[in-house]
């Protein structure tokens, strides 16, 4: 295992630096490339290089003399960030992920990990709240909301056929609603759950129990926490399964329910208030029952013991950057 070395794109973000903590437990070489390095703790990686890999030449410089790939950079957000950037999201990672790949091929890499997403689903099987949960064939006939969901699904198609035509093997998952410590948590970057932590944190420091929320709320999804997401990315590396795989939880919530989970975390009653904003899809849910048959195993931390840890995390953050801007607004 210490002779493996292994290169983590999109090591500087919330997965991917997750992930490199974890394969250097697990004795890798890890090499983290990013155009950032990450915001919240040091990296474990050997070495970090600071690359944008919409460029060629510095795909070709990530990828020399490594193993394995988990290809996770991406340009990406939450509900507000997809939903209003499609042509610079289709842009940027299509030539992240062409790139990426091809100088793999080119530099003789023997596996290739490409993280797709649970938003390749076709919008026509996602318009209740009450879903059925979403196997992977579901993906075709293929009507993905967004521009981020179709370009998630054409480099799925890519990873495919190198694997098919070249000498390198290919996994591909489908993350459902990551979250977790050290992840985006403002901004407009961030996801559901990270807003609603700030939010209810915000709530509970202030006194003002008024949680905004984009829609009805009735709007329902699954979200599976960090820890579990790591093991399952680990797991399906190291299986022999090339085809598209769910990762994530099976319990579907609806953002309401969300909110009164952190409400519960933080101990505060809150007040809701729907607003007008981007609410995605009206439902969506993971159907796990090829991930238990591939990988015999399946997410097994609670969404409430999830987001007690991401809860406290946020807090924390919260409470650090208003001393800081009471702090610059003093002097
Ligand atoms: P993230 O935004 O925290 O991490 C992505 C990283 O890619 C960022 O650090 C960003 O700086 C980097 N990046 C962007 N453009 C780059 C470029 N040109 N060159 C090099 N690096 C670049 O997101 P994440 O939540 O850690 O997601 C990781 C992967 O998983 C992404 O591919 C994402 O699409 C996918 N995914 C995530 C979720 C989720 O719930 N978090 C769900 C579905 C799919």
């Amino acid at each position: 295992m210490q002779n493996t070395k292994i290169l983590v794109t999109g090591a500087g973000g919330f997965i991917g630096h997750h992930l490199v903590t974890f394969l250097k437990n697990k004795g890798y070489w890890v090499r983290g490339v990013d155009i950032k390095m990450p915001e919240f703790a040091p990296t474990d990686a050997d070495e970090f290089k600071l690359l944008d890999l919409r460029r060629w030449e510095n795909c070709l410089e990530a990828t020399k003399d490594v193993d394995e790939v988990y290809a996770l950079a991406a340009d990406m957000g939450g509900m507000g960030f997809i939903s209003s950037n499609h042509s610079q999201i289709l842009h940027n990672n299509i030539l992240i992920n062409v790139h990426t790949i091809e100088a793999a091929r080119e530099n003789g890499v023997k596996r290739y990990l490409y993280t797709s997403s649970a938003c390749v689903y076709p919008e026509y099987k996602q318009l209740e709240a009450n879903i059925a949960p979403l196997k992977e064939e579901d993906a075709y006939p293929a009507q993905p909301q967004d521009a981020y969901g179709w370009e998630k699904l054409v480099t799925e198609r890519l990873c495919t056929h190198y694997g098919e035509e070249f000498d390198m093997e290919v996994r591909i998952v489908r993350f459902h609603n990551i979250f977790g410590p050290l992840g985006t948590w403002d901004g407009g970057r961030e996801k559901a759950p990270a807003a609603m932590c700030r939010k209810v944190a915000a709530a509970s420091l202030t006194g003002n129990p008024e949680i905004e929320i984009w829609g009805d709320g009735e709007q329902t999804r699954s979200f599976c926490y960090i820890d579990d997401c790591i093991t399952g990315l680990y797991k399906l590396m190291r299986s022999d399964y090339s085809e598209p795989l769910n990762l994530g939880q099976d319990r579907m919530v609806t953002i309401n329910q969300l909110v009164d989970i952190v409400a519960n975390i933080a101990e505060i009653d809150v007040k809701k208030k729907h607003i007008e904003g981007p609410q995605g899809v009206r439902g969506r849910n993971s159907d796990n029952t090829k991930l238990r048959e591939v990988l015999g195993w399946e997410p097994e931390i609670s969404l409430e013991d999830g987001l007690a840890q991401t809860y406290q995390w946020i807090k924390a953050q919260v409470m650090e950057k208003n001393n800081v801007e009471q702090y610059d607004a003093a002097y």
